[in-house]
């Protein structure tokens, strides 16, 4: 793998899954993080986490591009797919395996839950049934990361310092599923030192996947980032903004409008009379003020007014 660059420009980024059109709680992360990079005088960076085929929507990733664009949302050079980068994950594989850190793993997702002592905050955690070698007659599925049994922190700007026990609260991870693709947690990490991104912004959802994320960047000896995680935007029954709840496609006739409201949501006092100004004012006004010890911590539901503008 080659050296990481050097961390002399700030470089934040916005890397949405296409799964579906931008809804508002992507729209959050996407302002969020062009006005703290562009605050800090550095790039925009834009990366469509395609990895994930089965999940992707045809044209999606389109849909979303176009509306960033509707938005004055402007990124810098050129996108990164992450479809297009598998030769890059299986170099990390490749390191990760060089230094005995990885181990294949036989195990079905009913054996699994079968043997699974307690179950974590994302499912069962992995018991280490196949981290000693494989049973005779079988054969690898998946590939995991050897965990150690200690925690490790991470100090977020927002949300302050996180630890996490990774052997007790997560266990040895997927680093590259039984499907054969790579697994988020590996790509984000290479991606990120790829890109030379030094501020990480996306939704509190993730917050808990940084602890391993940080190790990653350990073994493969890539550089820290530093993280921000915001507040998400909940729907009237408490889950996360999502297609499920029907979050819509924003546009650009209420471009303006829109971004304000995120602006607002993550507690940025937007002035009344930026209300019906195009986008890129808006965002003007965000680059120039936005502050983000006003962030609050909580995720909450999206305000009455949001929701009707959306619909
Ligand atoms: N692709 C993820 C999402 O759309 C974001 C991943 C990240 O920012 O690390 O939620």
């Amino acid at each position: 793998m080659p050296p990481a660059p050097l961390a002399t420009t700030p470089v934040g980024r916005f890397a949405p899954s296409p799964t579906g059109p931008l809804h508002f709680g992507s729209l959050l992360t996407a302002v969020g993080s062009y006005c703290l990079a562009r605050q800090a005088g550095g790039l925009w960076l834009l990366r469509i986490e395609d990895l994930d085929t089965p999940r992707v929507v045809p044209g999606a990733a389109d849909t979303i591009l176009h509306t960033l664009d509707a938005l004055a949302l402007h990124w810098d050079g050129e996108i990164l797919y992450q479809s297009r980068r598998t030769s890059r994950y299986t170099e990390a594989l490749d390191i990760l395996e060089q230094k005995g850190l990885i181990y294949g793993c036989a195990c079905s997702r009913k054996e699994i839950l079968a043997s699974a002592p307690h179950p974590g905050e994302e499912g069962p955690i992995y018991p280490g049934l196949c981290r000693h070698g494989l049973a005779a007659g079988r054969a690898p599925r998946a590939w995991r990361l050897r965990v150690p049994a200690r925690s490790v922190a991470v100090t977020d700007s927002i949300c302050g310092r996180q630890s996490q026990h990774l052997a007790e609260d997560v266990g040895d991870f997927v680093v590259r599923r039984a499907d054969g693709l790579f697994a988020y947690q590996l790509a984000v990490v290479v991606d990120d030192a790829d890109s030379g991104v030094t501020q990480v912004v996306r939704g509190q959802d993730l917050l808990t996947s940084t602890p391993r994320q940080i190790y990653l960047q350990e073994c493969l000896g890539l550089p820290h980032p530093c993280y921000i995680h915001l507040p998400l935007a909940l729907a009237a029954d408490g889950e996360k903004i999502s297609k499920r709840h029907g979050a819509v496609a924003v546009g650009r006739e209420e471009g303006g409008t829109l971004i304000a409201a995120a602006l607002r949501f993550l507690g940025q006092a937007v002035p009344a009379e930026l209300e019906q100004a195009p986008p890129e004012e808006v965002l003007r006004w965000g680059v120039a003020h936005f502050d983000l010890r006003r962030v609050p911590k909580d995720s909450r539901p999206l305000p009455e007014d949001v929701r009707a503008c959306l619909s």
